[in-house]
């Protein structure tokens, strides 16, 4: 009798018909602008640390999830809403503690400057409000962002991510810049080509009579590649930006909350200090809460000429999470642990590049790894099917991690921060097999 991941050909087969069903099940009523990942979809029903469990109850390393960062279903998180939900539930247009002690210890991880935050539900209604503050502070419209960026859904801002797709037209008040990729435009440029594209961004949109408004950057350029290296590249490219009156937006939606390793925040590795700061995905954990946070000034000059209410932003649940989040941060020493464990991952990268032509570089700030894959080294040709296998094959392995770049030839790897050695070692261990299957 043949086995499949584990189970018989009867099980397999059972399991591929339910899968279909839902499959099917899921086109007919949510529609086909919803993708899933993997080509034999995973049917998840519980998760635990850094688990996920399918209904048959096999596990799966969780190495991609940046939402569940402190560990899925983390009971101290768990505890926090529940206590929360039982006791009040309202918005932000009561006098509550909660915001506000969650508000200070936020805004206590950041640079003294800026101390003011906002809460929204996701990160594309942060981005979408820091925009609107930020054209209200400037006057201006004109926003430069990456070729391939993804900063969310709303209308305005979907348009802003090219990454979405061939249906996104860029809109007349908007610019790409080259995304700063040290390993195909060499780590000695990548400063310099970037503070030039944006330079010439900027002087684009002004022949054109566009005053431009904001510089929105990802802090660790994920739908771009990941690319994180050399820290401090994009120092120059913000003190032109703000020599020239635009407002420096971090989009720290991916690269927060320890995610880039031993600081907090993925700018802070450059060196450089946001204007307006984006935040979302782990924040609550799952819970959803984002937010804006940026200097005084910036945000009171919106603030008092347009009225924010957003009904579900910031909520006394909402707010319960994100605290319990910081708490487990500080706590359980996640910056600490993305930091070692990120940088013995990319050391175990580097190993399996040893034997594994495929693998043409290893780059990543704390739990934000990528492995760009390559047909051939010298020529950096990109491996997209093999990349594809990959990641397959990982999920076969039961470890989880997916592609990102616009080729998708980019392994974006994304430990859960409660990884522990154990977890990490797994995770070496299924890429070697799966790197070793996809050279085929
Ligand atoms: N910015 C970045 C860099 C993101 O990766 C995402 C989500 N993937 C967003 C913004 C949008 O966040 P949300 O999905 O919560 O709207």
């Amino acid at each position: 009798m043949s086995m499949i991941n584990g189970f018989s050909d009867a099980d397999a087969q059972r399991l591929g018909e339910q899968e279909r069903q839902l499959i099917e099940r899921r086109e007919r009523l949510l529609g086909p602008a919803y993708r899933l990942f993997y080509e034999r979809p995973l049917h998840t029903v519980r998760g635990e640390g850094v688990w996920l469990y399918d209904e048959t109850g096999r596990r799966y390393l969780d190495a991609y999830n940046n939402v569940a960062s402190v560990g899925h279903c983390h009971p101290q998180v768990v505890e926090a809403i529940c206590a929360q939900a039982g006791r009040l539930n309202t918005h932000t247009r009561y006098l509550q503690e909660g915001i506000l002690d969650y508000a200070e210890q936020l805004l206590a991880t950041f640079p003294a400057e800026l101390d003011r935050v906002m809460f929204t539900c996701t990160g594309s209604e942060a981005n979408d409000l820091a925009l609107r503050i930020a054209r209200h502070y400037t006057g201006g419209e004109g926003v430069i962002i990456t070729r391939f960026a993804y900063h969310g859904v709303t209308g305005d801002i979907s348009e802003l991510s090219p990454s979405l797709g061939a249906g996104i037209t860029l809109p007349a008040h908007a610019r790409t810049v080259r995304a700063p990729d040290a390993y195909r435009l060499g780590a000695d440029n990548v400063a310099a080509i970037l503070a030039e594209d944006v330079r010439a961004a900027i002087a684009d949109l002004r022949a054109n009579g566009i005053k431009p408004a904001a510089l929105l950057l990802d802090g660790i350029f994920a739908s771009d590649g990941v690319l994180p290296d050399p820290a401090g590249f994009l120092a120059e490219a913000v003190a032109v930006a703000r020599a020239e009156g635009l407002l420096y937006i971090a989009d720290e939606v991916q690269s927060g909350f320890a995610r880039c390793g031993e600081r907090m925040w993925g700018f802070e590795r450059h060196g450089v200090q946001p204007d307006i700061v984006t935040l979302g995905k782990p924040m609550g954990n799952g819970q959803p809460i984002a937010g804006v946070v940026a200097r005084a000034e910036v945000i009171e000059q919106f603030g008092r000429s347009v009225r924010y209410f957003n009904t579900f932003g910031g909520n006394p649940v909402s707010c319960a999470a994100g605290k319990a989040v910081l708490d487990i941060i500080q706590q359980e020493r996640l910056q600490q642990r993305s930091e070692q464990l990120g940088s013995y991952l990319r050391d175990g990268f580097r190993r399996l590049a040893e034997r594994h032509e495929l693998i043409g570089d290893v780059r990543g700030a704390g739990m934000f790894l990528g492995v760009e894959l390559v047909t051939d080294r010298q020529s950096k040709s990109p491996a997209a099917s093999q990349t594809r296998r990959v990641v397959n094959g990982m999920r076969e392995r039961g470890v989880l991690i997916s592609a990102a770049g616009p080729l998708e030839n980019i392994l974006k790897i994304r430990p859960l921060l409660v990884f522990e050695q154990e977890h990490a070692d797994l995770l070496l261990e299924s890429l070697d097999s799966a790197l070793a299957d996809a050279q085929v």
